[in-house]
């Protein structure tokens, strides 16, 4: 390597105050470094049922038109995406993941003199899409531990951090990592309180398995309020996380704005592929809502058993507190080949976040989190 100097002070304010995102471990990375084979991961909320045949024949067939590019447009997704949700395609906005939608707002809207708003315990990328732009993130407290939306976000105490500065509103509806959600009057009473010149970002990445609970219809409400943008994916439910693609909807001059910032190219065309087969199958999505509400129910199930409170979740994950230290817990289920999500960077370090896997696999890790909790005792190390 070169002479060592001080590269990093070359970054922007904001970028240098960044802490890398810490996704959930990769399966081959524990099997290398656990020389074990067979493990399983209920760490990142993927659908553990994969992609369906359907998506699987759709992409074989686009692999001969690999040597071309996209249609940097994704006109063919967005006007199926558009007939599906009744809007117009120039509502659209197609992303490399939901992820990349986020960041594009961030961009947009945002610059170092300016504030977006979000709720402690929220989807971290929001905290990090802001600060990249050296904006203020500015976190509202959460509900308490005690509320029945335990680390929920407090809309009253996100409205209150809304000020002449603030140009972004992020919302998870529900939200990760807390499975927490909002109902549809109270969402709608923060959204009319809030001045119509911030844009409020309803992040639904999990809506799709949202079942018999108050939760809101919004995309009819994108007439109503132009300051809008909903997003959703199909890394979750639709088993599409690998390829990376989402969407956001909102009103087609925000989706203008967005074209200007997003890469011309920043959708494969595999996954466009593959998101069109998808959005098609919707056996595959009710197999999937319907396998993960019985999934919720044997996880809460258990753990209880094992002592351990976790709140409802309108997810496909739960959030389970120990009562104690999670991280040796963590490393204990890693070994038996097992890997979760511990959430110490959220600020909750006696978390584990838990996918709903298949039903053996919800098994698995519940029989070895009895032994992991046996054998690490109470100490806390
Ligand atoms: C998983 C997730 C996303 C989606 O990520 P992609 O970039 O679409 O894979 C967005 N928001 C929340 C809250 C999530 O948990």
């Amino acid at each position: 390597m070169a002479r060592s100097r001080n590269l990093t002070r070359l970054a922007t304010r904001g970028v240098r105050g960044l802490e890398p995102y810490v996704p959930g471990k990769p399966l081959a990375e524990l099997e290398r470094e656990y020389g074990i084979s067979g493990a399983i991961k209920l760490a990142s909320n993927e659908n553990p049922l994969g992609p369906p045949a359907t998506v699987l024949e759709a992409l074989r067939g686009a692999l001969p038109e690999l040597a071309l590019y996209p249609d940097g447009s994704g006109w063919q997704l967005r006007d199926a995406l558009a007939r599906r949700h009744a809007v117009t395609p120039e509502q659209i906005t197609l992303g490399n993941g939901s992820n990349d939608i986020l960041v594009l707002l961030a961009e947009a809207f945002l610059t170092a003199r300016s504030e977006a708003v979000y709720s402690q315990f929220a989807f971290l990328v929001y905290r990090l899409a802001v600060q990249a732009t050296g904006a203020s993130g500015r976190a509202a407290v959460a509900y308490p531990a005690t509320h029945r939306q335990p680390y929920g976000h407090d809309l009253r105490a996100m409205r209150a951090l809304v000020g002449p500065r603030t140009r972004l509103v992020f919302i998870a509806n529900p939200n990760n990592p807390t499975g927490t959600w909002i109902g549809t009057a109270e969402l709608r009473r923060f959204i009319e309180a809030v001045p119509g010149d911030v844009i409020i970002v309803l992040d639904e990445a999990y809506r799709e398995y949202v079942t018999g609970i108050d939760y809101p219809d919004t995309v009819p409400w994108l007439r109503e309020f132009s300051n809008l943008v909903i997003t959703r994916t199909f890394s979750k439910i639709y088993s599409l996380a690998g390829l990376r693609i989402g969407y956001a909807m909102s009103h087609p001059q925000v989706a203008e704005i967005l074209n200007r910032v997003r890469q011309p190219f920043n959708v494969n065309s595999l996954a466009q592929v593959a998101a069109l087969a998808a959005l098609r199958d919707d056996a595959h999505v009710t197999r999937s809502r319907e396998m993960n509400a019985k999934g919720l129910v044997q996880m809460r199930d258990g753990l209880s058993s094992l002592g351990i409170y976790t709140a409802p979740s309108a997810g496909n994950f739960v959030l389970a507190d120990l009562g104690r230290p999670a991280a040796p817990v963590y490393k204990r289920l890693l070994r038996a080949g097992i890997i979760v999500r511990p959430v110490a960077n959220y600020g909750l370090p006696n978390h584990l976040r838990i996918t709903i896997g298949l039903p053996d696999q919800n098994a698995r890790l519940l029989l070895a989190l009895g032994t992991a909790l046996a054998s690490t005792g109470g100490e806390s190390s």
